[in-house]
């Protein structure tokens, strides 16, 4: 009993001795958007990062070469916009 007061008191002492000293740093708090992996300080940013990103709902192919894989493809996202992917880095 006595030996576990004064290992509080000491504990206590050891507190305010570091008191006078600069306080360690809150933990660093961040949020990430899940899609982009980009992220921010403010959590309402990630969120509205993440609503921005555009998803695919169709895609058709535009232009074959020799290769069996389209060279060109139409992609149609979910706000309705359309945007032409070339395979120039895939091989194909
Ligand atoms: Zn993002």
């Amino acid at each position: 009993m006595n030996q576990s007061r004064r290992s509080r008191k000491k504990y206590r002492n050891n507190n305010a001795h570091q008191a006078g000293q600069p306080k360690p740093e809150a933990p660093l708090v961040f949020y990430r958007c899940p899609k982009c992996m980009h992220m921010f300080d403010i959590r309402a940013e990630a969120v509205a990062c993440e609503a921005s990103h555009l998803i695919p709902v169709s895609v058709k192919a535009k232009r074959f070469t020799i290769k069996p894989y389209p060279y060109t493809v139409e992609v149609t996202f979910n706000n309705g916009e359309k945007k032409d992917y070339n395979a120039e880095s895939l091989g194909g």
